[in-house]
């Protein structure tokens, strides 16, 4: 087994063990390509989505945010082209997970990397459900395939109910489904996963097509950045004019370097007018836009920003993973560590010490929401066992606590211990985590 790999299932042995991520529905034998996120998994998982909707709505004044339903009427996949994409017979690349249409391959490797294809099937990536109760009546409906037609088909609606002018943006965190040939790599590709999309409306001219590619490009980069991800392990790639969806202006992706190589965080797509051109079209409703400055009609043009958040979360796992001798540390950005911090009473059978950690440990939850709390075991297993899960600061209320009034702060990464006035430990933290 390589380095990489090792880490890899390190990382799920961590997932499981602490509580990040199960196997889903693992009593039953599990079902390939479903993950339950564990108590410490939805923290973190809402720290991202949290952090994401702060930089793409909160710090706005041109982006609002909206939660659509995940059965949508049919006719909206029909419109987006994917009922008709996702029924062509197709081979997948089982090292890529590129798709092929079998009449358009002159061998059994993949174009694209050379990696063996699996075997072509006519088949629908759109998961199928039925809406009724009565057995004859029953209609096909599908999951959503991604959160995207769901901002689209209420752009009219979002239009008529602000005070917004192109440009601007609809933001949407929600799940999507994909009958996925292949799903793997644990939660990388699932058949049931979460997006974060921003789709971003402007006027159809090349330079501010281009304009706000570039500028989204930039600001979805520098996200991952600033949450911590090294720098080495980030790039961007364009897609050639081959791979693009053939409404696509221009397509990049960004990627992280992962044990299993170089994979897509997350997509950057111009997709020109497609989406609204496609469903004024379909719906027989007028989906273009009156520019009161410029006194002109026209159907916008999409730049959309498309994340995973499973992904983003996998990622952030791994860049945060480190060894330091026997001790796991998982260095994750504080504004992602599912407890921002932990309390200890340093000795669990002194009721001074144990009442007064537990009324600083309570004091803390209200303020932070996250905290742990820990009287097992000796100081430095708790040490250990909160670093392996990313918590950034561990108090301590010692028999000094009881004289002057101060307890040890200790930081995760620089394992610095400080003494801190209890009276002013939340001040403290609060400070640090902004
Ligand atoms: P891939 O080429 O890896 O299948 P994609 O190009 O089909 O991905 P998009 O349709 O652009 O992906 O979806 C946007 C984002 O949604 C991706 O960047 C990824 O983060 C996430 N995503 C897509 N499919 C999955 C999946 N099966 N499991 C988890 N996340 C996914």
């Amino acid at each position: 087994m390589n380095a990489l790999s090792d880490l890899m299932n390190r990382i799920v042995s961590l997932c499981k063990r602490r509580g990040f991520v199960f196997p889903g529905s693992e009593i039953y034998g599990g079902f390939g390509g479903f993950y339950d996120y564990g108590p410490l998994g939805v923290e973190l998982k809402n720290n991202i989505k949290l952090q994401w909707w702060k930089r793409m709505v909160y710090e706005r004044e041109d982006v609002v945010g909206l939660d659509a339903a995940i059965i949508m009427n049919p006719k909206v996949w029909e419109a987006s082209g994917h009922v008709e994409a996702f029924t062509d017979p197709l081979a997948e690349c089982f090292a890529c997970h590129h798709r092929f249409r079998s009449d358009h391959l002159q061998s059994d490797s993949c174009p694209d990397c050379g990696g063996k294809l699996s075997e072509a099937r006519k088949f629908n990536i759109l998961v199928e459900t039925s809406v009724g109760v009565l057995e004859d009546q029953k209609k096909k409906a599908y999951l959503r395939g991604e959160i995207t037609q769901g901002v689209h088909v209420n752009f009219r609606n979002v239009l008529d109910s602000t005070p917004l002018k192109i440009p601007f943006g609809i933001a949407q965190i929600g799940k999507a489904f994909r009958n996925e040939i292949t799903p793997g790599n644990f939660i990388f590709r699932q058949r049931e996963f979460e997006q974060m999309e921003l789709q971003f409306y402007v006027k159809p001219e090349a330079e501010e097509g281009k304009k706000w590619f570039e500028y989204f490009k930039g600001l979805r980069m520098q996200w991952y950045r600033d949450l911590g991800i090294r720098k080495e392990n980030l790039r961007f790639r364009d897609h050639r004019m081959d791979e693009r969806a053939h409404y696509a202006q221009a397509a990049t992706d960004i990627e992280y370097n992962s044990p299993f190589g170089w994979s897509e965080f997350e997509g950057i797509h111009h997709r020109g007018a497609w989406d609204l051109g496609r469903h004024g079209q379909y719906s027989g409703q007028d989906l273009s836009y009156f520019d009161n400055e410029s006194k002109e009609r026209y159907v916008p043009w999409v730049i959309e920003t498309s994340g995973g958040v499973d992904r983003a979360f996998l990622f952030f796992l791994l860049d945060a993973y480190s060894e330091d001798g026997k001790r796991v540390v998982l260095r994750l950005n504080p504004k992602l560590a599912p407890y921002k911090a932990a309390v200890f009473p340093l000795v669990a059978n002194k009721p001074d010490i144990y009442n007064t950690a537990h009324e600083i440990y309570h004091q803390l939850k209200r303020k932070l929401n996250t905290v742990a709390w820990d009287d097992r075991g000796n100081i430095g297993k708790r040490y250990y066992s909160q670093d392996e899960i990313g918590t950034p600061w561990c108090v301590t209320v010692d028999y000094q606590t009881l004289d002057d009034g101060t307890v040890t702060v200790r930081d995760r990464d620089t394992a610095v211990q400080e003494r801190v006035k209890a009276n002013e430990l939340e001040g403290y933290l609060v400070q640090k985590l902004s």
